[in-house]
């Protein structure tokens, strides 16, 4: 590329040209990196007389730190070491405010930080519990929990920390990376999205049920879908369609009962206003055609009904917009082949279930999509695998936690070189002589 004629063109191509899958390819990787090398060998006269026209180096200088890995290396040893990072800011959201507080704060803690943690105000019990009775079991001077909504939390954001941990949507997301521009501090953002399921054509009825209960209770049975893993729709062939639809109907009768308004299984939504957003989401005239299933809708008890819908209009709210909510639009394609290109025209999401038998497939959804995680044949368990880190990638995240990913996450690790004075070698040292080229 020469300048920044046709650079949108050009950065287009490029992203195509990734997208081709053709940069994942081993062969192609040794290629480039036998081209770099190849590079460096044919071209070292022309590198040393740049340097010497652009800095003055002498060819030996140049020679040994950008030519050729130094062998002054030699008796040395390295490691990294981690150390903690200082003062660190946890901010969480209300919809499971202990786990969401608490994970990020026992990282903070293991690698020797001491923290601030701020939770969701639209949680308040928990956000008091939290403030209240947490502190007296840990040391007072090392870790403060301060309760407040955005006002306490620009608050906090004015001040200098040493790492930002954030929990929530992408539009506060985004607020809190500019306000960590102002002290250049690392930012893990832990967002949400559109996760979508693909379910393919199962064909014995023991798959099909177990996709079904799997799927129910991971988007009605959690937090009744205000979950930032919740599947948030789903992507099923249509010949497969109205049986999916049958059989979790069935369930959903047997799991939360004839009147789902009575049972305790699943969770209220978690004020008014979120309740008014997916009010506005369902009584959407666009959508109203394509509600399959449930549709009803209490206020007074912030209760909404399971609900299913078929092939609402991708440009409706619902398709564009994170659910966060007990709403599970359906959307048919031809072949199940064709979820591959339909999650790709979408912003990455946090998480990818694919309830798959075929391993063709299986193999092209891990190597064709990209999301923070990929589970085959389930939801949602994998937030529980400690061995696993968990985030988003592009919209739904930046930076990983658990177990201990969230250790490093709160350290830093120092990149750490021993030297012996035993020896040396002569021909690191000016003055330089054409002849330690030939070294
Ligand atoms: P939110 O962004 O509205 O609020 C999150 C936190 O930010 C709260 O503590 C809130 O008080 C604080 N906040 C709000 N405005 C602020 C401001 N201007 N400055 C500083 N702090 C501010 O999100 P929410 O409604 O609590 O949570 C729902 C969102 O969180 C969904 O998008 C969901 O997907 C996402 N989420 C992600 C994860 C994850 O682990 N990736 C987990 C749970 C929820």
């Amino acid at each position: 590329m020469e300048g920044v004629k046709g650079l949108e063109s050009d950065l287009e191509a490029m992203r195509q040209y990734f997208r081709s899958g053709k940069t994942k390819d081993t062969a192609w990787r040794q290629s480039q990196l036998k081209g770099l090398l190849l590079f460096i060998k044919e071209n070292e006269k022309h590198i040393f007389n740049a340097l010497k026209k652009d800095l003055g180096k002498h060819p030996v200088e140049a020679y040994r730190d950008e030519a050729k890995l130094p062998r002054v290396a030699l008796l040395s040893s390295a490691e990294l070491v981690p150390e903690p990072l200082g003062l660190v800011l946890i901010i969480s959201s209300w919809n499971f405010p202990f786990g969401i507080s608490l994970e990020p704060l026992i990282g903070a803690i293991a690698a020797g930080n001491t923290a601030v943690l701020k939770p969701s105000e639209l949680a308040p019990a928990s956000s008091s519990l939290l403030a209240n009775v947490l502190p007296t079991y840990l040391d007072n001077k090392a870790v403060k929990v301060i309760q407040g909504g955005p006002a306490v939390g620009e608050r906090l954001l004015q001040q200098k920390w040493d790492k930002i941990f954030f929990t929530g949507s992408a539009r506060v997301g985004r607020i809190i990376m500019s306000a960590a521009v102002n002290h250049l501090t690392p930012t893990v953002l832990e967002l949400g999205g559109k996760s979508p399921a693909v379910v393919d054509s199962l064909a014995s009825s023991w798959d099909k049920q177990v996709t079904v209960n799997r799927i129910l209770v991971s988007k009605f049975g959690a937090c009744a879908g205000q979950a930032c893993i919740a599947i948030d729709y789903i992507l099923v062939e249509k010949r497969f369609a109205s049986t999916l639809v049958e059989l979790m109907k069935v369930m959903i009768k047997k799991m939360f009962g004839e009147n789902p308004r009575e049972t305790n299984a699943i969770a209220r939504i978690v004020n008014q206003q979120h309740f008014l957003r997916l009010k506005s989401l369902l009584r959407d005239p666009a959508v109203q055609n394509s509600i399959v299933y449930g549709g009803s809708l209490d206020e007074k008890n912030l209760f909404v009904e399971p609900t299913i819908l078929v092939d609402p209009p991708l440009d409706a709210a619902i398709m564009t917009e994170e659910i966060f909510g007990p709403l599970l639009p359906i959307i048919t394609l031809d072949n199940v082949e064709d979820s591959i290109a339909f999650i790709n025209s979408k912003p990455k999401p946090l998480a990818i279930y694919a309830f798959i038998k075929n391993e063709k497939l299986k193999r092209r959804m891990l190597s064709e999509t990209s999301s923070g995680s990929l589970v085959f044949n389930d939801a949602v368990i994998q937030y529980a695998a400690d061995s696993l880190p968990f985030g988003g990638i592009g919209e739904s995240g930046v930076g990983k936690y658990h177990g201990k990913f969230s250790f490093d996450t709160f350290s830093h690790y120092k990149a750490v070189t021993r030297r012996s004075f035993l020896t040396d070698f002569w021909y690191r040292f000016p003055p330089w002589n054409d002849y330690k080229l030939l070294l």
